[in-house]
């Protein structure tokens, strides 16, 4: 059976961290499914369809890694997908903190599910989406911390 994890996240937006988690997850599983949890109730700062498409672009040669948008429940989407794992990334104590939780829930809700965890790379351990955002609304280039062009994100931002 081909061994599936589902990549879950907010990727607001998608970042070389994240990108390096994928890239690893690759080496444990058949194929990685990124999903974007839509927050009904969460103000996205980049466009949940634009963030689809640059994540799609970032990994178009890849045949194992699909991009998906969900709003259900994390653990529901998993078993809705035939994904036993869930794959996410730890930096620090309050990663783990947050982490644990969510992943004590996520086997409470889908009994077969195993949420494998890969510690950062020490060089991208600093980056997080909220500071890019920071960075972004200031007017700050972020274009080092993203596997894609930021500015092709503009523009498709601006259409959008
Ligand atoms: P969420 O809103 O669900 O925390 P994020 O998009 O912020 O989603 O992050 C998705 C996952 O990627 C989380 O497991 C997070 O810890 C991990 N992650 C974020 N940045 C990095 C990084 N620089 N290195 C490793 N893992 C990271």
């Amino acid at each position: 059976m081909a061994r599936v994890a589902l990549f879950p996240g907010s990727f607001d937006p998608f970042t070389k961290g994240h990108e390096d988690i994928v890239l690893r997850g690759l080496r444990l599983f058949d194929q990685v499914v990124i999903g974007i949890g839509n927050n009904a109730t969460k103000k996205r700062y980049f466009p949940l369809d634009v963030m689809q498409e640059m994540i799609e672009k970032t990994f178009k040669d890849r045949g194992n890694v699909k991009v998906i948008t969900y709003e259900d429940l994390t653990a529901h989407t998993a078993r809705e997908l035939g994904a036993t794992f869930l794959l996410r990334g730890l930096r620090n104590t309050t990663d783990f903190e947050y982490e644990n939780g969510i992943s004590q829930v996520n086997r409470y809700l889908y009994e077969e599910i195993e949420t494998v965890f890969l510690i950062t790379s020490p060089h991208l351990a600093p980056i997080s989406s909220s500071i890019i955002r920071d960075l972004h609304r200031y007017g700050q280039g972020v274009d080092d911390f993203l596997p894609y062009s930021l500015t092709e994100l503009n523009r498709l931002n601006r259409e959008s």
